[in-house]
């Protein structure tokens, strides 16, 4: 994840570092990751300003850790946090939810009917987790009759554990699913499977299952030397690989599975199986003129429309976005967040200091690849799919145990640095 995060961007807070006076209304919508660290960021790079950050969410959490917590490596509560104790005294807190963006009006409704209008306008909304588009599946399932989901919050991930758990223990057949397209953290579906292989090992239980991992495409991970790597590092675990297999629909008291293929729909039985739904924009910024209208974003998810390197909106250019919800080539990750928020603030800034944008997003992503307990490999690449190491005693290349003790140990220290907007 934080990869490069862990060493802070370059990039000056306010234009050339300089705190700017400014009477605009700036309006973020989304306390999350993204949210908060623009917030401070913000905050701090603006006098006079009102800013005001929409979100009727409390509670914050540490999603990265879900995978630790979904496979007994962390307890619940390590996840666990509050945005009050990363929101800037300064900024106007609306706990409230947006329901429609008006962006030729420039406002916004909430979900209580308030009208919200704004000079500027920054989206971090996260995603939608479609579970809806799996016939037969709810997340009332999670943690019931094998089913698991690394991905909706600490309570399911602890549930998910609950499953795993069984499963090793009693063996059987094991499904290891990814939805299609754009999802946040893309080796999440990939850790959980070869966690889960590990614990087997670990247990001694290793022959008493069978492991399949179903990849709705031909490919297991963007980056191509890492995709290769896997390719052939699945196999010599004895986990099976199934192509062009979409995850189409449950039955879920049979534990029966039916996935969609090109030869037609296949039904497989499993005593275990990890879903992972189809992500997209939440609903008001999908049905917004603000989603992408066309094209691989729009088709794929309808996320926010910008310029993937600026991060400004190109149809409505006092409208920025960052985090999961961009409609970008590479991103959705906690990384990326990192390292999207400096460039979405600083050319913020710069426009409301009467200036062009100069600041931009490369693509960076990152992610530590754990492979089994104690040991990971830190992929880091941007735009091109190429490698861009922070660290130079890490081999992207190699599972090793300093990536582990990162992911375990320092990165959620850096994440919440992030989430101050002082890295
Ligand atoms: C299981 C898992 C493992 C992960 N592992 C890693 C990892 O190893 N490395 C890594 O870098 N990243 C990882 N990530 C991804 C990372 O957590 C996300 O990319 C990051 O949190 C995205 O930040 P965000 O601000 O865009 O979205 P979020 O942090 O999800 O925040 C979005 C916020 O928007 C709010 N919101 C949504 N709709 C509205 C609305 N209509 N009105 C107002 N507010 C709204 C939500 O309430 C939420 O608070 C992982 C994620 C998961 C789930």
């Amino acid at each position: 994840m934080l990869g490069a995060g862990v060493l802070g961007s370059g990039l000056a807070f306010g234009s050339d570092g300089r705190v700017i006076s400014s009477s605009a209304r700036i309006v973020i919508v989304g306390a999350g990751a993204a949210g908060l660290a623009l917030a401070n960021r913000l905050d701090r790079s603006l006098d006079g300003a009102r800013i005001t950050i929409i979100d009727r969410r409390e509670r914050h959490i540490y999603q990265p850790g879900l995978t630790l917590v979904a496979t007994g490596a962390w307890p619940t509560g390590q996840v666990l946090d509050e945005n009050a104790r990363y929101m800037p005294r300064d900024v106007e807190w609306l706990k409230a939810n947006v329901a429609e963006f008006d962006p030729d009006a420039n406002c916004l409704f909430t979900d209580e009917g308030q009208r919200v209008d704004y000079d500027f306008l920054l989206i971090a909304t996260g995603l939608h987790l479609d579970f809806a588009a799996i016939e037969g599946m709810s997340t009332e399932l999670i943690g019931r009759e094998g089913i698991g989901c690394v991905y909706d919050n600490p309570e399911h991930a602890t549930r998910t554990w609950a499953m795993i758990d069984a499963f090793t223990a009693q063996g059987g057949v094991g499904l290891f699913t990814r939805g299609p397209g754009g999802i946040k953290c893309a080796g999440a579906p990939l850790k959980v499977t070869m966690l889960t292989e590990d614990l087997l090992q670990r247990r001694g239980r290793r022959g008493a299952a069978e492991l399949v991992y179903n990849s709705p495409g031909k490919g297991l991970f963007s980056q191509p030397d890492i995709n290769e790597f896997l390719k052939s590092h699945f196999p010599e675990r004895g986990i099976g690989l199934n192509w062009s297999h979409r995850l189409k629909g449950l039955e879920a008291e049979a534990r029966r599975a039916t996935f969609a293929t090109p030869e037609g729909d296949v039904r497989l039985d499993y005593d275990f199986i990890h879903v992972v739904p189809p992500m997209r924009a939440p609903d008001p910024l999908f049905n917004s003129p603000l989603a992408w209208q066309e094209g691989p974003f729009a088709d794929d998810g309808r996320w926010l429309e910008v310029d993937r390197y600026t991060l400004r909106h190109p149809r409505y250019p006092n409208v920025f976005g960052a985090g999961d919800c961009v409609g970008t080539p590479i991103g959705k990750t906690a990384a990326s967040v990192k390292a999207q928020v400096p460039v979405a603030a600083h050319n913020l800034l710069r426009v409301l200091a009467g200036r062009e944008e100069d600041a931009r997003y490369n693509g960076y992503t990152s992610c530590p690849l754990v492979t089994a307990r104690g040991s990971a490999m830190l992929v880091e690449f941007d735009y091109e799919l190429k490698m861009v190491p922070s660290f130079p005693v890490i081999d992207p290349m190699r599972e090793q145990w300093l990536p582990w003790v990162m992911k375990d140990r320092l990165l959620q220290g850096a994440y919440n640095a992030m989430l101050r907007g002082r890295v």
